[in-house]
């Protein structure tokens, strides 16, 4: 790990949580932050792409990998693990490798960038009146605070509701019903400045009549409290029973459309569903999950789990929006990406898988 570099080298298999705990011994941060931080993997997290909570921010996995080193098809070794942040020497053999999810090649180390650590962060939850108010708050954040959102999350009064009521410990922090909600934290490498800004944004946009009723974290348990209601969203609606789960992405200022369409659209053809919307929204991407009818038969919903993903990914490419905005797609979702995704682009992709892995000896059930 090297503070001067802002860089840290690491094997594939250390764990995240270990990646975060090196990078604070020498007073440096490791920016992607998933809640499975504790199983997942270097290796997994570069070759899944993975996003998370501060993507808004810092960019995917993508964007954090300065250089790699990987077992090739063919079974020759690359040593790229390179720590540069310019290298404009051709193809970037690293990028194609990164969210290849494990077919161009077995990654073995990877060089990664830090950041400062953060010196004052201020955690919100708010309550509003819909997705529009939500994306007119985003906006108005981001100006200003001069970019120093570090997460922008949009959870419905349902899916609110269900992890409140299902997730033991939790509390709602604030003291009536709204349709919506939204975590919000801003971050600053300077102390105070974070809780001063997150203030003026929050009294501003309830003169406005932007938000309803707001509720800051006072410390460092209740930031965790708040982030739990919202990583608990999976955790929360498992005891209701089958669901089928979107992951999309769309355009930030499409997310308000995407939800009225979809929410039409579900609501019609499957009446008695119950749909809980909720996710990173800061960086255009809403976790859309269908629950089954109160009292409904789990095997009956899972049987319509594709017909319904149609609609919903319809509306989503109808809006120039992606079908898996970061769980990326395995096995499961390959064929429906297929349907979407420009036939020039399948091409030229499958024509790399071959030239790399011509036996299709790679993780050959998934991707193109
Ligand atoms: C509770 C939970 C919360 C999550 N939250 C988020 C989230 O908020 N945002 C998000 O983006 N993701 C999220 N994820 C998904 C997460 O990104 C992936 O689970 C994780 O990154 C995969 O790492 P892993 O080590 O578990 O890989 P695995 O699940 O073991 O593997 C994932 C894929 O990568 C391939 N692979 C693994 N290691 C290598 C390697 N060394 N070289 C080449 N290919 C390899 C595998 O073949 C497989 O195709 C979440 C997952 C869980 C369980």
């Amino acid at each position: 790990v090297d503070g001067l570099d802002d860089a840290m080298v690491l094997e594939a298999g250390v764990t995240l949580a270990q990646a975060h705990e090196e990078a604070a011994k020498v007073g440096r941060r490791f920016t992607v932050g998933v809640a499975s931080e504790g199983s997942c993997t270097i290796g997994g997290l570069i070759s899944t792409n993975a996003g998370g909570t501060a993507v808004l921010r810092y960019g995917m996995m993508r964007e954090q990998v300065l250089g790699l080193e990987a077992v090739l098809p063919n079974g020759e070794i690359w040593n790229g693990l390179k720590r540069l942040r310019k290298d404009n020497t051709g193809y970037d053999l690293k990028q194609m490798l990164i969210g290849a999810e494990g077919t161009l090649g077995v990654v073995t180390a990877a060089a990664l960038k830090l950041h400062p650590l953060l010196a004052s962060r201020a955690v919100a939850i708010v309550g509003l009146g819909s997705p529009e108010d939500a994306i007119q708050l985003l906006a108005r954040a981001k100006d200003e605070t001069g970019g120093a959102v570090e997460a922008f999350e949009l959870m419905g009064r349902l899916g609110f509701e269900l992890t409140i009521r299902n997730v033991p410990g939790l509390r709602d922090p604030l003291s009536s019903v709204h349709p919506w909600y939204v975590l919000i934290e801003i971050a600053s490498g300077e102390p105070g400045v974070a809780e001063a800004a997150l203030e003026r944004l929050l009294a501003g946009a309830l003169e406005r009549g932007l938000i309803s009723d707001a509720a800051v974290a006072q410390t460092d348990t209740q930031i965790k409290a708040f982030w739990h209601i919202r990583e608990g969203h999976s955790a929360g609606q498992k005891p209701e029973g089958a669901a089928w789960k979107h992951d999309v992405s769309v355009p930030v200022s499409k997310i308000p459309v995407f939800i009225d369409r979809a929410n039409s659209a579900i609501e019609a053809a499957y009446p008695g569903t119950r749909i809980v919307a909720f996710g990173h929204v800061g960086d255009g991407n809403v976790h859309y999950d269908v629950i089954r009818p109160l009292g409904g038969d789990d095997d009956a919903h899972d049987a319509l789990r594709s017909e319904g993903a149609k609609i919903v990914h319809d509306i989503t490419a109808h809006l120039g929006g992606s079908i898996s905005a970061e769980h990326g797609l395995g096995a499961m979702k390959t064929a429906e990406a297929l349907t979407y995704k420009d036939p020039v682009e399948v091409a030229a992709l499958r024509a790399i898988r071959h030239a790399l892995d011509p036996q299709r000896i790679m993780n050959p059930r998934v991707l193109f």
